[in-house]
Formats: C-alpha cells, structure tokens, sequence
C-alpha cells in the first residue's frame, strides 16, 4: 500500500512570531510542487501566525507537547481542545527531550495520546533508544516496550490518526552539526521492527497503512537516500527544518 510520505518540522524552543512569518513567506513558494506532506509543529506562541501564514497552502501545523487533562488548574499548561482551537491538526508526543527534562514516562504519554487522539488531532509519537541502551544492545526491547505503553488501550481505528517517529536519542543533533544520523541500514532495520510491532499490537492492515518517520540529524544530503528505504515513511525534522531553504529541499529532495 502507498503511504503518502510526511516531513514535519519540530521547532523546538525556536522562532519569534515575525520570524515565524519570514520562513513561512520564503517557505511556501520553494515547496509548491512537494508531493509530501508537510507539517511544521511549533511554540504555542506563534501557532495563531502559522495560522495566517498557511491558511491557503496545504500544509498543516501542529504543537510540540500538550496536557492531558481538558482544562482545570494546571498552571502554564495547554490542553488538546486548546490546540484544536488555535487550528493545530498535529501534536508532537514523547519528544526525548520532554521524556529527559521533564521526566515523561510512556504511561504519562499514553494519557495524552488518549486526549489528542479523542479531540480530534494527529499525534507524533516519538520513541527510540538512548545510546546507552543500544550499546547494551536494547534498542528493539526499549522500542517495543515504548510503542506498547504509549499506545496502549487505543482502538484500531484510531491508529489512523498516529504516526509514529523513530528518533534514536544519540542521533539527534541538538543544533549540534558534529552529531551523526543513524546509518541507512541501522534505521531502516528499526523502522522495520516498529512495523513489526504495529503488526503484533493492531493487525497487518494497520501496520501497512501507519506512517513511521525517521528523525535525528536528517538533512538535506542524506534526506533522500533515508526517504527512499522501504519502511521510512518520512522525517521529524529538528535543526535543519529552522531554515527555510534546507528544510524546502528535505521536503523536495
Ligand atoms: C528532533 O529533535 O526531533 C530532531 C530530529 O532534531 P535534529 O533534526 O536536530 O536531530
């Protein structure tokens, strides 16, 4: 089956709102004619910009992280209604670096998959090994127990609205360009494991149809040859997606 492949671009703790709509203008003409998906999930501070921005391109936007709860008293927080609102069609989940700073746990990522996906936004959950972990050669039994504890108790016909992203925790730059991506064959045969899971946990069907992307330090010289394996499905993009220009030729590579 054909799964039309995604780029999203993960900002991070990036971008003003006039910066915002500097890359959106020098953005949108270079990616006119990608036949990939593109999202861009940003700070919540300039969502309602991107909304301007986009609102006669196809690309979508989305936000990095959100609280499980609909509202209450959980100062600082933003829940999945509050992002539908601002226009988000995605959401960023388990990010490795929410998991590390901010003491995320699969069960507590579970909690905010619910809320997303019952809301009514797209989720991109994020999992993968530190570098620790694959040197003990844990990497497919750390994967296996993320995928199944953030995904657990949703229905199969949510699964349409997840995607996964592969993001080995040693590969992702930081903003740091000295940091290397996984190889080809190290990602593809994670990619291929993840498929493998989504199979054990929601059938073949399901697994054939979710999108698993890859992300840390995907770039424009090694986009392709990573988008062209058979279980990559696309890109979660960090550093490189912050200019305009590079991330254009990832989508367009
Ligand atoms: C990320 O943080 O999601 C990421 C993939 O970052 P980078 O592309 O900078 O490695």
């Amino acid at each position: 089956m054909e799964r039309t492949q995604l780029i999203a671009a993960n900002w991070k703790m990036h971008k003003t709102a006039q910066e915002t709509t500097t890359f959106a203008e020098e953005l949108v003409p270079l990616v006119k004619n990608s036949k990939r998906e593109i999202v861009i999930c940003a700070p919540y501070t300039v969502l309602h910009d991107l909304l301007k921005a986009l609102k006669s391109t196809n690309m979508a936007f989305g936000a990095q992280n959100m609280h499980h709860e609909e509202r209450g008293a959980f100062t600082g927080e933003i829940s999945s209604i509050m992002l539908k609102d601002a226009g988000c069609e995605y959401v960023i989940l388990g990010h490795s670096e929410r998991r590390q700073y901010f003491n995320e746990s699969n069960e507590f990522i579970n909690k905010k998959m619910h809320s997303a996906l019952q809301h009514g936004l797209k989720a991109i959950l994020c999992i993968g090994e530190t570098v620790q972990e694959r040197e003990a050669k844990k990497t497919f039994d750390v994967l296996k127990k993320q995928m199944g504890e953030c995904l657990s108790s949703v229905a199969k016909e949510s699964m349409k609205s997840v995607v996964i992203a592969y993001e080995p925790v040693w590969a992702i730059s930081g903003g740091n360009p000295n940091v290397k991506a996984a190889t080809i064959d190290d990602a593809e045969a994670a990619h291929e494991f993840i498929r493998s899971m989504l199979s054990d946990l929601f059938g073949k069907k399901i697994a054939q149809e979710t999108r698993i992307l890859y992300g840390g330090s995907m770039k424009p010289e090694n986009a392709s040859s990573l988008l062209r394996q058979k279980n990559i499905d696309g890109g979660l993009v960090g550093g490189a997606s912050l200019d305009p220009k590079q991330f254009a030729d990832i989508c367009n590579s």
